[in-house]
Formats: structure tokens, C-alpha cells, sequence
């Protein structure tokens, strides 16, 4: 255990949680090398304090050689399964080259996100889209792209996007997304899988699955519950899964075999400093055993797992007030830089990078420049005492971070660098205000 393990819990659940013969004597070394977390008090100082300076802030800073990370832990977990990245999560073209680079096929919920994973250099081949009430023209022109990439697979919710789709022309490979009647997640807005927006009613996807294997070449059964699946959720997810398990065998006894079933992503990961990690080799057990007996492959389909922990958010501190019952710290970066916290109530950790190490912590809360109560990235927070100027970081912002920026309040979006090796490179230039006018007629 390194001492940036910190000898919190996180081991302690690991080990009790995995079989008493895996091969204790290599796994520090490989922790070491690849951890299953990198926590914000990892990230280097004075090299975030020289990014910022260089490139200004709000800052968002990805580390791709991270992303590298995890892709590898998640193909090392499910090995004999395919993991695919829900792009949804970080779509920066640095992002989805280096999941590509690292072998995971690509997720895609729009039209956008297609174009995105394309000109990353997907395959036909790699690429699902998972069209969710799908506007007209994404799926103009999703059919459209999958003329000239006739390998693409179109997952469908709901019986008419199938009709929808072949009205266009379509007849390529498709898979019926079920709604498993099973939810999970961290935040009643992330679960989906009891939400009747999301799939097929479950007892009515063997029917369709039989009225359109004719017209299409169906391909496989998808599910997703949800955002956040941790040690606690793992009942849900696996009650999921069987429930998968179940529909695959009952449609492929019906219309034959598939090519594969998709149980989707949620994978957790730790936002608070004494939570532990994922025990990434227990999900995959668990998700192999409740499955059962298919014919396909098991797909898994993880965005905030892939890229969370390789990001973090700089911010200056711009006013520090004095209130009778709060020390609000006012920083650059607020509910249109990291909607997050506004939109979920989540939790995210602050770093003050500035403060030397003898700075006494006081309770701030951390407020941005839009004028909206909701705009709080904490409250009562314990920090190294935050002075003007000071630069904040802003831990596991590498999912759902840049890509629910806004302009609202016309503040132009923060500019984005990747770090790669010892390198650094702007990957995505800051928004000007002249920017913001671009549109209008
Ligand atoms: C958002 C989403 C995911 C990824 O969820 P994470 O919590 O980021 O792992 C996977 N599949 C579908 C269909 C999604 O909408």
C-alpha cells in the first residue's frame, strides 16, 4: 500500500470482498501501477498552479494517460466481455481517441455523439447508438451515416423507432432496449431503470423482439439503470442482470441466438475522499453469475468510470466575504462551468492548492459568479483557508464535467487541456463573449 492509499477502508472491502485465492502476491504491485482510484490530494501542485497560469481559468485539465488507466482495469475485469464507453460522459476528441486507442467500442445517445465517435475514428463496427426519443434528424442522420458505415448498430426503446427506422430505409443490426423495471443510482435523476421514459416495457420486448427480426438484423438486448452502482447498490444491479438473463433466453428462444446483451454502465466511483473504490473484479463476477447461461457476449457500457478521476476543475478564488453565519468563498467556475453539484446536490472534494501545508482549515462555502442560490459547489466545507487569489481544485470533474457546460448568464465555457506523459496541450480554447453572439442572426 503506498502511502497515497492513505490506508483508508477501500483496501480493507477489497480484500474481504475477493476470493481468498486470487494471487495476493502480485495485486500491490499492480495496484500500485494502475490504482483504482487517484485522489484529488494526488494530483500534483505545482504543476495544476502552472497550468492554470498558463492557460487561465476556470480550467478543465483531463489527464488522458488516466483515462488509458482505467480503460485497461476495465478490460482487465471484463476480459471475455466488451466494454463500451458511454460518450456521453466526456466527449473531448483526446478523450475518445484514447478510449478508442485503448480497445473500447463507443456508446453513442445522439446524432452528436456518432459524428464525435466517427471523427475519432470509430469503426462502424464500434459504435452503438442509443437513440433515446430520437428527434427526426438524428435519425436522418444516423441512417444516413449508416449507409456508409453499414456495421453500426441502432439500439431502439420503443416499438415506433423501429418503425421510424425502417420507414428511412434502415434494415442493419439493431437491438431492443428493455426497461428492466429495476432502478439504481445515486440520485433519483440518474436512475432510469424503472423510469418509463427509458426502453421497452420488459414483458413486451419478446413480442417485438419476434415481430421485426424480419426486418431487421437484430442483434442484441440492452438495459440501463442508472448512474452510480456501488458496493451498496450491487442487488439492484445484479437483480438487473438476472432479469436480463431471463429476456435473452426467453427471445432467443424465439427468434435465435444474439450477438449480445447489454447491461449497461453506472459503475461508481468514490467523490469523497474516505470512500473506497469499486471493487471493479466483484461487479464482474457478480454480473457474470447473474446473467446465466446466453449465447452472445456480455457488454457493459461505463462513461463516469472511464474518465471521472482523470479530470479535475481549477478555479481562482475572487472574493472572499465574511458573512455572520458563512465564509463564502467566490470563485470563476459555478453552476455553468460544473452543473453537478447544482444539479444532482453532488458531492465533489476542493482542494485549495495555493495554501502551504500549515494553513489552518476553516468552513467555507464555495459559491460561483451566476445569479442563482443553486449556484453552491459547497457548503460548510472544511478548507485550507481560501484567500483571493488562491487556486481551488476541484476533484473527479472528468464525467458529466465540460460536458453540461452552459453559457447561461452569458459565461463564455472554460477552456479544456489534456495532459499526456509530461506533456500539456489545449484540447479545447476558452469561449470568447464574442463567441457567445456567434449564432444570432
Ligand atoms: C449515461 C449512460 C451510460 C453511462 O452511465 P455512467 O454512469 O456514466 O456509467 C451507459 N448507458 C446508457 C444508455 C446511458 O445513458
Amino acid at each position: 500500500m503506498t502511502p497515497a492509499d492513505g490506508g483508508s477502508g477501500a483496501d480493507a472491502s477489497a480484500e474481504a470482498e475477493s476470493d481468498a485465492g486470487t494471487e495476493a502476491e502480485s495485486e500491490p504491485n499492480t495496484d500500485a501501477e494502475n490504482p483504482q482510484i487517484r485522489r484529488l490530494s494526488e494530483w500534483d501542485a505545482d504543476r495544476l498552479a502552472r497550468l492554470a497560469d498558463e492557460y487561465g481559468t476556470p480550467l478543465y485539465v483531463i489527464d488522458t494517460d488516466r483515462v488509458q488507466e482505467n480503460c485497461a482495469r476495465l478490460q482487465e475485469a471484463f476480459s471475455a466481455e466488451e466494454v463500451r464507453y458511454a460518450v456521453k460522459a466526456h466527449t473531448g476528441r483526446a478523450v475518445l481517441e484514447t478510449v478508442r486507442e485503448a480497445g473500447l467500442a463507443a456508446e453513442c445517445a445522439s446524432a452528436g455523439e456518432v459524428e464525435r465517435a466517427l471523427n475519432a475514428g470509430y469503426e462502424g463496427s464500434e459504435i452503438q447508438y442509443t437513440a433515446v426519443n430520437p428527434p427526426a434528424r438524428d435519425l436522418d442522420h444516423v441512417v444516413d451515416r449508416w449507409r456508409d458505415h453499414p456495421e453500426l448498430t441502432v439500439t431502439v426503446g420503443a416499438a415506433d423507432t423501429a418503425d421510424r427506422l425502417r420507414e428511412r430505409g434502415f434494415d442493419g443490426r439493431l437491438c431492443i432496449r428493455a426497461n428492466p423495471g429495476v432502478g439504481a443510482g445515486h440520485h433519483e435523476k440518474v436512475r432510469t431503470g424503472a423510469n418509463a421514459k427509458f426502453g421497452v416495457p420488459y414483458d413486451d420486448v419478446p413480442e417485438l423482439a419476434e415481430s421485426i427480426a424480419d426486418d431487421f438484423d437484430l442483434v442484441g438486448l440492452h438495459a440501463h439503470a442508472g448512474s452510480g452502482i456501488s458496493g451498496d447498490d450491487l442487488s439492484n444491479h445484479r437483480e438487473l442482470v438476472r432479469r436480463m438473463g431471463e429476456l435473452t433466453r426467453n427471445v432467443e428462444s424465439r427468434v435465435g441466438s444474439l450477438e449480445f446483451v447489454d447491461v449497461g454502465g453506472g459503475f461508481g466511483v468514490p467523490y469523497r475522499a474516505d470512500e473506497p473504490p469499486l471493487d471493479l473484479d466483484s461487479v464482474a463476477d457478480a454480473t457474470r453469475e447473474a446473467l446465466g447461461d446466453v449465447s452472445g457476449t456480455l457488454a457493459v457500457e461505463p462513461g463516469r468510470y472511464v474518465v471521472a478521476d482523470a479530470g479535475v476543475l481549477l478555479t481562482r478564488v475572487n472574493t472572499v466575504k465574511e458573512a455572520p453565519d458563512a465564509t463564502v468563498v467566490g470563485v470563476d467556475a459555478g453552476m455553468t462551468t460544473l452543473l453537478r453539484p447544482a444539479m444532482y446536490d453532488a458531492y465533489h472534494e476542493i482542494r485549495n492548492v495555493s495554501a502551504a501545508d500549515d494553513v489552518e482549515a476553516i468552513s467555507a462555502t464555495v459559491a460561483g459568479p451566476i445569479c442563482e442560490s443553486a449556484d453552491v459547489m459547497c457548503e460548510n466545507r472544511l478548507l485550507a483557508y481560501p484567500r483571493r487569489g488562491n487556486l481551488l481544485a476541484v476533484g473527479n470533474a472528468g464525467a458529466y464535467g465540460y460536458e453540461m457546460a452552459s453559457t447561461y448568464n452569458s459565461r463564455p465555457r472554460p477552456a479544456e487541456v489534456a495532459l499526456s506523459g509530461g506533456a500539456a496541450r489545449l484540447v479545447r480554447r476558452r469561449e470568447t463573449l464574442t463567441d457567445l453572439t456567434e449564432l444570432e442572426a
